[in-house]
């Protein structure tokens, strides 16, 4: 059996037991959000119900998870939340890639989103998606 970690073959500088866990925090959106979302123009994918944050464990500031995004995929829409607040609104994604050898991981988070980039933090369907790639 093919050992898919292999081919990744994470630098000794980023050990893969230092990534960052996600953080698990989960919000549903309300029917408002929701209806914001599927009235956008070209949206692409289904519209999502119930969202989990996208960043660190433990960061700072609010949960952040991606929506939706509309325009063929120009715009991202994101739910930001905290305990008092919860706001639908679209902002670019962040600009920071990690060039690793021939891999160039673009981060899928919100710019200026708190805490490590998307690929500084542990998930295992990047990682799969980048070996296909
Ligand atoms: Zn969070
Ligand atoms: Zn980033």
């Amino acid at each position: 059996m093919t050992d898919r970690w292999s081919l990744t073959e994470t630098p000794a500088m980023y050990p893969g037991d230092d990534q960052e866990s996600r953080c698990p925090a989960t919000s549903d959106l309300t029917a408002p959000q929701s209806a914001t979302l599927a009235a956008l123009p070209s949206v692409i994918g289904p519209v999502l119900r119930t969202v989990t944050c996208e960043l660190a464990l433990g960061h700072d500031g609010d949960h952040i998870a991606f929506t939706g995004a509309a325009d063929d995929g120009e715009r991202w829409w994101w739910l930001y939340w905290a305990s008092d607040r919860h706001r639908l609104i679209q902002v670019d994604t962040c600009a920071r890639a990690s060039i690793n050898g021939p891999h160039r991981d673009e981060c899928l988070l919100a710019q200026d989103h708190s805490g490590p980039h998307s690929f500084d933090i542990r998930a295992t369907c990047v990682i799969e998606k980048a070996v296909r790639a």
